[in-house]
């Protein structure tokens, strides 16, 4: 398990879909190889919460599954 660097966090307040407001949570790592980036985008809104996660470098996305701030390497 790798401990991804953090490069940047932000959240953003947004005015939500008719349940109350909510946050959308932007977090930006840098890859296990340093070559590429990885993304966290977490929509933490009422009655819309979805989460997502997705790396730029195609070497790493082959080798590893990620999670918020944590690189996996696949089993084989
Ligand atoms: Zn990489």
């Amino acid at each position: 398990m790798i401990k991804l660097k953090a490069i940047e966090e932000k959240s953003v307040s947004h005015v939500g879909y008719g349940a109350g407001s909510g946050d959308i949570i932007n977090e930006e790592y840098e890859c296990p190889c340093g070559q590429g980036k990885v993304f966290y985008e977490k929509d933490d809104i009422p009655g819309f919460r979805s989460s997502d996660i997705w790396c730029t470098c195609k070497e790493c996305d082959d080798k590893y599954t990620f999670r918020r701030g944590i690189a996996e390497e696949k089993s084989k």
